[in-house]
């Protein structure tokens, strides 16, 4: 007997992924034909396995990527919360500028959250969110602030979690869900542990269609090199940027320096964020001049 079922990858190990189906967990094999084309299924993949007699299955068919991260490897996120503390560590808004246009450049929501609020208000932060149209939301793990309203946000999605280490994202999960447990500590300890472990993601299950993307001793998704945005798509992932982006005295404006720039004048109007505007200029400088080698 025979028998095919659709599921999701949730982790991959060694060779094997463990697909959750609706009735069970199966740990699956790959097929040799993806090896062969050069496809390695990813977690979060939607696929087709099929059962063999002893229980076990192999993956047959992957389904289309929504999109995809490359460090770590993860597949189908809808959202992407930027977790950043009000004090220690302090906010780097570059930081949270790149992880955002990386998701927005991917068609991954990005949520911005600032943790922490017990020690500091966050409220300059919430100014530039709020002012670009992202959503915002301050939390604390210690008075518990804010952490329904994340927790309602997760329901019936993928999240993946970015934000340095020690910004209270582990903590933030286990108030969420305490069954997590995941391991929270000093940030020296942690980065020891992680240095070395290669990063592997899992996603956790929190309830119906709702999964948190964990890379263990980490905790977290980095977005680096390999998901820059590319020059030309910079300025369609700040959103606030699209009421003025065609508006430009030139139609090849690159809203950084030129004369008769709308995106430039609604920042003086005080419009548009000048923290998110300096983020875009440090971020269209950092990539204007990469090949398309170094992209990859
Ligand atoms: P992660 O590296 O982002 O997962 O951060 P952790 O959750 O491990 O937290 C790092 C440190 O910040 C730990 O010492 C936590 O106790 C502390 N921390 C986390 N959340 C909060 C919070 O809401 N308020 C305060 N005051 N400290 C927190
Ligand atoms: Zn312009």
């Amino acid at each position: 007997m025979k028998e095919i079922r659709n599921g999701r990858i949730i982790k991959g190990i060694g060779g094997f992924y463990y697909v959750e189906t609706e009735e069970q967990l199966y740990s699956c094999k790959a097929r040799g034909v993806f090896r062969k084309k050069g496809i390695t299924p990813l977690a979060g993949d939607l696929v087709e396995i099929r059962l063999g007699e002893d229980g076990t299955g192999y993956v047959e068919e992957i389904l289309p990527r929504k999109n995809f991260l490359t460090r770590p490897p993860v597949a189908n996120i809808d959202q992407l919360i930027v977790v950043t503390s009000v004090c220690d560590p302090s906010p780097n808004t570059l930081l949270i500028d790149e992880a955002i246009a990386a998701a927005e450049d991917k068609e991954i929501e990005p949520v911005v959250v600032v943790s922490k609020t017990d020690l500091e208000s966050g409220e300059w932060l919430r100014d530039i969110y709020e002012k670009a149209g992202i959503p915002f939301f301050a939390v604390s793990s210690v008075t518990d602030e804010g952490i329904e309203a994340v927790k309602s946000l997760l329901k019936g999605k993928v999240t993946a979690f970015t934000g340095n280490s020690g910004v209270g994202k582990s903590s933030l999960l286990n108030r969420i869900d305490p069954r997590l447990a995941l391991e929270t500590g000093e940030i020296s300890q942690k980065l020891g542990r992680g240095r070395h472990t290669t990063r592997k993601v899992e996603l956790l299950k929190l309830g119906d269609d709702t999964y948190v993307a964990d890379t263990p001793g980490f905790s977290s998704i980095s977005l680096e090199q390999c998901d820059l945005v590319r020059k030309e798509n910079l300025q369609f992932c700040f959103r606030e940027f699209e009421p003025y982006r065609n508006q430009c005295k030139f139609p090849s404006c690159s809203h950084t320096c030129e004369k008769g720039c709308a995106v430039l004048q609604a920042v003086q109007e005080g419009e548009i964020h000048l923290s998110r505007h300096t983020s875009y200029v440090a971020m269209y400088n950092e990539v204007k001049d990469l090949k398309e080698w170094e992209m990859k």
